[in-house]
C-alpha cells in the first residue's frame, strides 16, 4: 500500500491581519476556500482559534482585487503615522483613499431606538450641535478634499435638529457636489411643508430614506417598531416633491434577505427613488443579541439575492467598486419607468470581467476603464451621474445616448458591507472611503470610527498580541 500524505481540509489563499472577536486586538488571520466559501481563521493567545465566514462566492471574492484602481490622495492629513494602522486615524498619511462619501453627524438624539444602531441613538440622548462646530467639521472636510464629492448630514435623526434646514443650507453653501440628508423619515412623512423645504435645495441634494423592509415582523426587529405607513407616506410626500431619494436598507439573515429583490422592484414604482443601499448588518453600536452566525448575510449573500431574484439586474451586473472593491458593489441601470437596462451588460462584459480572476483585459480598453471608474465613482451622484454616464455610453458602440439623458433615468444598486470584529482586514480598511468627520477635526474610516474612535464606546484600542 502507498502512502497517502493527508492534506488540508481547505485551502489556504493567503493571510491578512484582523481582529480577536473577543478583546479587538489584532491578530493574524488566514484566508481560506473550503467548500466554495470564504473564511477567516483567527487565533489570539488569549482568546483561542475563531473561525468566520467573510464571503460565499470564492469567485466574486478573488474577482474584486482585480477591480482596484489607484486611490485618490486627501490634501490634507489630520494625524500623523505613528503607531501604525488602525491605531493612527485621523485620517493619517498612510490611509490609502480619500473621503468619497463624508457622514457630518450633527445630534446624538434620536425619535427611534433601532436595535441595530450604529450610532447608539435614542430619544434619551439630547446632543445637539451647534451650527458652529457643524461649520468646523464641514470645514475639515473642504481643507481635506477642496470640492467634496458627497456629504450625508446624519445623526441621531437629523431632522429633529432644531436648525436642520439651516444646517443643510450651510452644506450647501460649501463647495459641496452633492449633500444628502440621512433619515428615518419619520419627520419627512409627517411634515409636508419640511419636505417642501427640502425640495428647494435641489438640485445637488438627495434624502437616505431608511427603508428595509416591507414587514412589519423585520422592521420591529431592525427598528423596534412597525414603520410600514412611515415609509410609504415618507415616499409619497418625496414623490409629490420630486425629491432624489436613495433607500437604505439594513439586510439581517432571517428577518428581510429574502425581500431583497422585492425591494428593488418596490422602488422603481417612485419616479424619485434614485437607487438602494443593502448593508449587511453589523456588529457596531447597540446591534442587541447579535449572533455572528445567525445574523450575518454578507455582500456575496446580498449580490446573489440580487441577480437572482431582483428581475432588475443580473449576477454579473453587481461588480466591485474600484476605489474599495473589497466593501463595496455596485450596479448601474438605465431607466425607464419601472424598465431597467443594465449599464453592465452593455458593456463588452467577456472582455472585462470574467467570472474567473486574472481574465480581465483592461488594458486594452484604458478609456473604457476610466470612463466605467467615473460612473462607478461613489461620487457620481446628480450631474455627476449624467456626466459620467453620458461619456462610457459614448465609449459603447452599440449603445445611443439617450437624449433626455439625466439623473432621473439613472438606477443604481450598492452593496456596502462594513468591516466589524468579524471581517476586519487591515488591507481593506486602509481602502475605506466611507468616513466621519467629527467636531475635533479629524475624519475617520467608518469602520474604525465605529470599532476603536466612537466617544463613549467602551472599547480600548489594545496592543497587538504576538502569536
Ligand atoms: S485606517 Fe487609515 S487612517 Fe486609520 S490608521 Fe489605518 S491607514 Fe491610518
Ligand atoms: S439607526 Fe437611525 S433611526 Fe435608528 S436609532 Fe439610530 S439614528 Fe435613530
Amino acid at each position: 500500500m502507498s502512502f497517502v500524505r493527508p492534506s488540508k481540509d481547505y485551502i489556504f489563499y493567503g493571510q491578512t491581519t484582523s481582529l480577536c472577536e473577543v478583546c479587538l486586538r489584532l491578530v493574524p488571520a488566514k484566508i481560506a476556500f473550503e467548500e466554495g466559501e470564504v473564511f477567516f481563521l483567527k487565533r489570539c493567545t488569549e482568546h483561542g482559534a475563531q473561525k468566520t465566514k467573510v464571503a460565499s462566492d470564492i469567485a466574486y471574492y478573488k474577482s474584486q482585487k482585480d477591480w482596484l484602481k489607484p486611490g485618490d490622495r486627501p490634501l490634507a492629513f489630520q494625524s500623523r503615522t505613528e503607531r501604525g494602522c488602525p491605531y493612527d486615524c485621523g485620517l493619517c498619511p498612510d490611509h490609502e483613499q480619500h473621503s468619497y462619501l463624508a457622514l457630518i453627524e450633527i445630534n446624538d438624539e434620536c425619535n427611534l431606538t433601532c436595535p441595530v444602531c450604529f450610532a447608539d441613538s435614542s430619544p434619551k440622548k439630547t446632543r445637539h450641535r451647534s451650527l458652529a462646530e457643524v461649520d468646523a467639521m464641514l470645514e475639515t472636510l473642504v481643507e481635506s478634499e477642496r470640492e467634496p464629492d458627497l456629504v450625508q448630514i446624519s445623526g441621531g435623526e437629523p431632522t429633529i435638529h432644531p436648525q436642520i434646514l439651516d444646517i443643510l443650507k450651510l452644506a450647501k453653501s460649501k463647495p459641496i457636489r452633492h449633500v444628502m440628508l440621512n433619515t428615518n423619515g419619520i419627520r419627512i412623512a409627517r411634515d409636508r411643508a419640511f419636505v417642501a423645504e427640502l425640495a428647494k435645495l435641489k438640485p445637488g441634494f438627495e434624502v437616505y430614506l431608511q427603508f428595509d423592509s416591507m414587514k412589519k415582523s423585520a422592521l420591529e426587529n431592525l427598528r423596534g417598531a412597525d414603520l410600514r405607513r412611515v415609509r410609504e407616506s415618507a415616499l409619497a410626500n418625496l414623490e409629490e416633491f420630486g425629491v432624489s431619494t436613495t433607500l437604505v436598507c439594513v439586510i439581517k439573515r432571517g428577518q428581510n434577505d429574502e425581500e431583497i429583490g422585492a425591494i428593488v422592484r418596490h422602488a422603481l414604482t417612485y419616479k424619485c427613488v434614485r437607487g438602494i443601499t443593502f448593508q449587511p448588518v453589523q456588529d457596531a453600536g447597540r446591534n442587541e443579541n447579535f449572533d455572528k452566525n445567525r445574523d450575518r448575510f454578507l455582500l456575496t449573500d446580498i449580490r446573489r439575492e440580487i441577480g437572482l431574484n431582483s428581475g432588475v439586474f443580473d449576477l454579473d451586473d453587481v461588480i466591485p467598486l474600484p476605489c474599495n472593491p473589497d466593501e463595496i458593489a455596485i450596479a448601474y441601470g438605465l431607466r425607464d419607468g419601472t424598465r431597467v437596462t443594465p449599464i453592465t451588460k452593455l458593456i463588452p462584459k467577456d472582455e472585462l470581467l470574467a467570472a474567473a480572476p486574472n481574465t480581465i483585459s483592461f488594458e486594452k480598453y484604458p478609456e473604457l476603464q476610466r470612463r466605467i471608474y467615473n460612473l462607478m465613482s461613489l461620487s457620481a451622484t446628480g450631474e455627476a451621474t449624467k456626466t459620467a454616464l453620458g461619456d462610457l455610453l459614448c465609449c459603447l458602440p452599440k449603445v445611443e445616448v439617450p437624449s433626455d439623458l439625466g439623473y432621473d433615468k439613472v438606477f443604481r444598486v450598492v452593496i456596502v458591507q462594513f468591516l466589524d470584529r468579524y471581517n476586519f482586514c487591515i488591507g481593506a480598511v486602509k481602502r475605506s472611503c466611507i468616513h466621519f468627520v467629527t467636531p475635533d477635526r479629524k475624519i475617520y474610516p467608518f469602520d474604525t470610527y465605529n470599532l476603536f474612535y466612537r466617544d463613549g464606546i467602551d472599547r480600548r484600542l489594545r496592543e497587538p498580541v504576538h502569536v
